[in-house]
This record gives C-alpha cells, structure tokens and sequence, in this order.
C-alpha cells in the first residue's frame, strides 16, 4: 500500500502504547482513524489528544475477544467512512507463571484478547476488503514471543505464536485471491507501555477468585524495567508504516530478535531441546 491520505484505519488497543503510536501515525499520513478499545476513558481522551492535531477521529469501545463487538466496530466503520483500508489487530494483554497454576480464567482472557482478537478481526474485516475496489491491509500485532518461547509468559507466548501462525497462513491464502488484500505481522521485544499493568481491563467474567486474586504477577511484574526502557511506540509505528510501502511480511523492529530466532531454527533442525 503506497497511499494512505484519505484512507480508513481501524486500531484495535488503540487507546494505549503501540496501538496509540500507530493510529498517531496514521493520522499524520493523512487517514481517518477509527480507534477501538475496551478502556472507554483512555479511549476518548486518545482520541481527544489526536483530534487537537486536526485528525479525523471516530472512537467505537470495543471488546475484541467479543465476536459481536468486532463485528459492529466494522459496522460503525463502514457507516462513518463508507471502509476500511487498514486494520491493526493490536489489542492484546499479558499474563505469565506455570502453566498449569494458571487459572481457566486466566487462560480464557488472554486467549479471547490475543487471540480470538485477532480471529474476529479477520472474519469481519476480511470479508469488506476483498470485496472493495482497492483492497486493503491488516497487520496482526504479534510479539518476538511469537517467534521464540518466553517461559516465564507462559499463556502470552502461546497466543503470540498462534498470531504469527494465523498471518502467515491468511497471508497465503489472501495471495491465492486476487492479490488486493495484505497482510504483515509485527513482532517487537521490549515497548515502553502500559502493557504490564493489563489488568486494568481484565473483565468481570474473568477476574479469579479474591484468593488468587494477583493484581500483577511477579512473573509479569518481573518485564517492567525491560518495558520501560524499551523502543518508543513512534519508533515501532515507523518500522509498521515502512513495512506496509514495502509490503513486507515481517515486521521485527527489534535487530536483536534475529539471532534469537536462528539459535531457535537451528534447534529445531538439530537435537531440539526447548531452552
Ligand atoms: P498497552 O497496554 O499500552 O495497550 C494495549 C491496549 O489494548 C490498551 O489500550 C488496552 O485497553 C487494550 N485492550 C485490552 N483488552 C482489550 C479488549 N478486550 N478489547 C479491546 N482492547 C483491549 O500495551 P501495548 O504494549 O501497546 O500492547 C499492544 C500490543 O503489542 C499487544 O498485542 C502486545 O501483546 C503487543 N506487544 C507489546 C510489547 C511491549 O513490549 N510492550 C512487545 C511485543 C508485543
């Protein structure tokens, strides 16, 4: 996609930090901005922050793991802007700890935002940008724990690799079609935001009983100084934008993800042992 002035932009977690970043530039590059998230304040006043700059902005709260309420954020999309051009699957949350002491509710909110997220935003957007004259692109909002494993992110791993699984295949698949529509995933490491303190917008459904109630996992709590001294969300929508001109698949902003990723493919092709 080489034009973005005047285009239709859906983010998802676009609230806060890389979602935040990306809508920004978005906006800059001239794009109606549709900003979706679950945190109704920092929804309006994002959008607020974006309007001062002259940007045209509409806010839909959205639960992404809801398949209902992806599926009227592209309503309300198509409504206000007649469509859609580029949808960043980008709302996620962070949970960690041993697999096996995490709770079904745990387990289940991780998975609906991370990964049934991203699924709904593929039944509903797909569907409108094959159909449209001049196509469209998604990036799905991955994580280098999609591409090697961070035991202590037990959960949060598992559904960063399932995102970079369904990327590469609705990749393929959409190249089978008629070629309009794109698709990149982004795998950053370390991103100065708000992402440890997700448990601000872990739902009611999900909360765990008051005895095991963890307001932020050591595990979790554990990535905060690596988080704060990380890449700035402008930085990682600068290397989002490269690689949407340049049509480009992989999305790694982070060089030092490279070596970790051939240590892992390495692995695999000789005696794998998980490490
Ligand atoms: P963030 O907490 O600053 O932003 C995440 C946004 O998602 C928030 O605005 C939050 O309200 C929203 N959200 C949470 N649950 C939602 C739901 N059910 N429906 C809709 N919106 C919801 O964190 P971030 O780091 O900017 O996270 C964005 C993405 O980047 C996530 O997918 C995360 O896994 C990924 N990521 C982050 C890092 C990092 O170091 N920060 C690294 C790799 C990948």
């Amino acid at each position: 996609m080489q034009e973005f002035s005047g285009k239709v932009a859906v983010v998802t977690g676009g609230a806060s930090g890389i979602g935040f970043g990306i809508a920004a530039r978005a906006a800059r590059e001239g794009m109606r901005v549709v900003l979706a998230d679950i945190e109704a304040d920092a929804l309006e006043r994002a959008a607020a922050e974006l309007r001062a700059t002259g940007a045209d902005v509409l806010t839909v709260p959205t639960d992404v793991a809801r398949a209902e309420s992806v599926a009227a954020l592209a309503e309300r999309a198509v409504a206000a802007y007649g469509g859609v051009h580029l949808l960043v699957n980008n709302a996620g949350v962070v949970s960690g700890g041993p697999l096996w002491e995490r709770t079904l509710a745990d387990w289940e909110w991780v998975m609906g935002v991370n990964l049934w997220g991203v699924v709904h935003g593929i039944r509903s957007f797909v569907p409108l940008m094959l159909a449209q004259e001049n196509g469209g692109y998604i990036v799905n909002t991955a994580s280098a724990a999609g591409l090697v494993t961070a035991p202590s992110l037990g959960i949060y791993t598992v559904t960063k690799h399932a995102v970079v699984a369904i990327s590469e295949t609705l990749s393929a698949q959409l190249a089978q079609q008629r070629g309009t529509v794109k698709v990149s995933v982004l795998c950053p490491m370390w991103v100065n935001t708000r992402l440890v303190d997700s448990e601000r917008n872990r739902p009611v459904t999900f909360q765990n009983p008051a005895i095991e109630a963890d307001p932020t996992p050591a595990e979790v709590e554990a990535i905060r100084p690596m988080i704060e001294s990380g890449k700035s969300p402008d930085e990682i929508a600068d290397a989002v934008f490269a690689a949407i001109r340049d049509e480009r698949f992989y999305i790694l902003p982070h060089p030092e993800v490279a070596p970790l990723v051939r240590r892992r493919m390495e692995g695999i092709l000789s005696a794998f042992e998980p490490s």
